[in-house]
């Protein structure tokens, strides 16, 4: 009650209070879009440096009965906060392992690789590998087209759990990209342990190219430190032609954009893809 004391102030902070009801209000209609499977897939092209479609990135959305398509930006943090990340994360695979099952089954979509978001609480679960190893085989999977995006700040938090986690994974074919790559602060000695596939750019250093003298140093850096690590790149986020050709002068394997494509749904995506062979 109001009268409890100075202690109780804090609970009656109109603004807080708002703020904390909308999270738990989330957080309770997050719960049950994981029971009623609100939650879908929208998928993301991926071509090589010839413009040739060779995969796809998976992203979630949240089919909301009355708020209509929600951004994962809006709920990744309260599934994150509130544990709901796990369940949200085994969602994502078992969709996303199927789809590949299905693009393996067409002729044109059979060579396409997946590449699926994996939060930190996710990667240290004791059940993810055995989850991961089940979904190859219950699909039918060929593991290297299955490629786990993780962060920075996720694997440098306990180096040799990581390392060892990925290297099992790896040994049994499933691939690695290093997502949002120059945001973090890992350093260039722990990417090294890593074993990864891919690094992704993020977008901040494509945003300027090619007219940012320090993106366009950054981007060539990046490229060049892949190549010799024998590592593939993804840059993220390429809108315009003018970053496309910028990337393509400097060598960059591989790209995702809204210049290639939205993230769309599974039927949108199928449809393109076959339109564009
Ligand atoms: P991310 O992994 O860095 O994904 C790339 C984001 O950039 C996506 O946003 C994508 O729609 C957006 N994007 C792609 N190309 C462009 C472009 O050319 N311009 C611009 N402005 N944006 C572009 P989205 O789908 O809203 O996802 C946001 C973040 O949410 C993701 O960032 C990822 O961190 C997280 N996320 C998405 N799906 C999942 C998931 O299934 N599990 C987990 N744990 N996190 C996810
Ligand atoms: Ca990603
Ligand atoms: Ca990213
Ligand atoms: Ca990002």
């Amino acid at each position: 009650a109001k009268d409890a004391g100075r202690n109780c102030l804090y609970f009656f902070d109109p603004e807080m209070q708002q703020a904390l009801s909308a999270r738990a209000q989330m957080e309770s209609e997050l719960r049950i879009a994981l029971q009623q499977e609100q939650l879908l897939l929208y998928y993301q092209p991926q071509v090589n440096a010839a413009g040739k479609l060779i995969g796809a990135e998976a992203l979630v959305r949240w089919q909301h009965p009355q708020r209509g398509l929600v951004a994962p930006a809006e709920f990744i943090p309260v599934a994150e906060a509130s544990g709901l990340i796990l369940s949200l994360g085994s969602i994502v695979l078992r969709q996303a392992c199927q789809q590949l099952s299905i693009w393996a089954s067409m002729p044109s979509l059979s060579e396409l690789s997946l590449s699926v978001n994996i939060s930190v609480h996710q990667f240290k679960q004791p059940g993810f590998v055995d989850e991961i190893l089940a979904l190859v085989e219950r699909f039918q999977l060929v593991p290297q087209r299955l490629k786990l995006e993780l962060t920075e700040s996720l694997l440098i938090d306990d180096m040799a759990f990581s390392i060892e986690r990925m290297k099992y994974l790896k040994q049994k074919g499933v691939g690695f990209a290093l997502d949002d790559f120059g945001t973090g602060y890992s350093s260039l000695a722990y990417i090294k342990q890593l074993p990864l596939d891919q690094l992704k750019i993020d977008r901040c250093f494509i945003d300027g190219l090619p007219d940012d003298a320090n993106d366009a140093a950054i981007t060539r850096i990046i490229i060049s430190l892949a190549k010799e690590l024998n590592l593939w790149v993804v840059a993220e986020g390429v809108e315009t032609e003018a970053q496309w050709k910028f990337l393509q002068a400097i060598g960059c394997p591989g790209y995702q954009g809204y210049l290639f494509g939205r993230p769309v749904s599974a039927e949108e995506f199928m449809k393109s893809a076959l339109n564009s062979k």
